[in-house]
């Protein structure tokens, strides 16, 4: 349940409220609005369900969340979030575009793939150093190796970097070197390593399972905010359906419809739902037009010659114009790249 506060409550009374859902053996998360206070009351509920908690000086309203999640609902806060980055915020008006690499390769290549990117209007470099690939024979990716190289290269650019995590004992590591940590669709619903990052308290891309539902989706995100880190970016990435010709099916009906469940950013990575690079650009256009906050693209300066995903990887070319397009959707939609 939410109690909603009244826009005048005081500090001592938010604290009475407070003490006494604590005292009933429940956790309290407090989300600070512009105009009101509200607090998310988080533990069995029963606990509290006939407490006479409207009584209570400050209290507006006791709403019950129905949803299953509620760290993550947009009832417990009204208002978009804004991840906030160094200077890059995600959730605002500005489309964030994020692009590089599947995977980090060498020094040079990433090098020269990022200077593209920041060049086209990119403001993060993805790349994985950890890779969970589908087959055990296929390119684990360089490992410390290639966070090292990331954050050279980022340093040197000018970009934040966004690389995946596999593993809840690496996430101290990552933080060391990325800026924001990607849980990939295959492990949306490895727990252990949500509550890890949950507990982290740095930025995470949390990508939707390929046969996960909205509401799993959502519930996997809350896990994450349930361990006190609100700083999470969704991405809608494709799921898996009856369709061969695509890698995956772009559920373009996700982002209109987290925008209304949650409070939460929500991004779209048009490659992987694709599988074909000529597919990006229009695909990114609609997330855009649907309302998606930003886009995780791959990039390669020899899409050709990449160690993995070249065939939905973009050439440096090909994403400087997918950026001009998408810009001009964008600012259809009042937003700007
Ligand atoms: C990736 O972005 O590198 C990746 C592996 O994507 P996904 O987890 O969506 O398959
Ligand atoms: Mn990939």
């Amino acid at each position: 349940m939410i109690i909603v506060l009244k826009a005048n409550t005081t500090k001592e009374e938010k604290k009475r409220i407070i003490d006494k859902v604590h005292s009933l053996g429940l956790k309290t998360m407090v989300s600070e609005g512009v105009e009101r206070s509200i607090i998310g009351v988080i533990g069995e509920e029963d606990k509290i369900r006939l407490q006479p908690l409207e009584a209570f000086p400050g209290v507006e309203q006791v709403i019950p969340v129905l949803s299953p999640f509620k760290l993550v609902s947009r009832e417990f806060k009204p208002e978009n979030s804004n991840i906030k980055i160094k200077d890059v915020t995600i959730g605002g008006e500005t489309i964030v575009i994020m692009g590089g690499p599947c995977a980090i390769e060498n020094l040079e290549t990433l090098r020269e793939i990022a200077y593209n990117v920041k060049k086209a209007g990119a403001t993060v470099l993805r790349g994985g150093a950890f890779k969970p690939r589908t087959s055990p024979y296929s390119f684990q990716g360089l490992g410390v190796e290639g966070l090292k190289i990331m954050k050279q290269v980022c340093d040197e650019v000018g970009l934040l970097s966004i690389s995946e995590v596999i593993d809840p004992r690496d996430v101290e590591l990552m933080a060391d070197y990325v800026d924001i940590m990607q849980v990939g669709a295959r492990n949306m619903q490895n727990f252990n390593l949500l509550k890890e990052i949950g507990k982290a308290k740095r930025p995470v891309l949390l990508k939707r399972g390929m046969m996960a539902t909205i509401k799993e989706f959502l519930m996997s995100a809350e896990y994450i905010l349930n361990e006190g880190n609100f700083n999470v970016i969704l991405c809608e990435r494709g799921i898996r359906t009856f369709e061969t010709y695509t890698r995956n099916t772009l559920d373009i009906n996700a982002v209109p419809a987290i925008k209304i469940l949650s409070h939460l950013p929500i991004i779209v990575d048009p490659s992987h739902a694709t599988g074909k690079w000529d597919l990006v650009t229009p695909v990114s256009k609609a997330a855009i037009a649907a309302g998606a906050d930003g886009l995780l693209v791959e990039v390669h300066v020899h899409p050709e010659e990449a160690v993995s995903d070249g065939t939905q990887s973009l050439n440096t070319e090909n994403f400087e114009a997918m950026v001009k397009e998408v810009r001009a959707v964008a600012v259809a939609v009042q937003r700007k790249i």
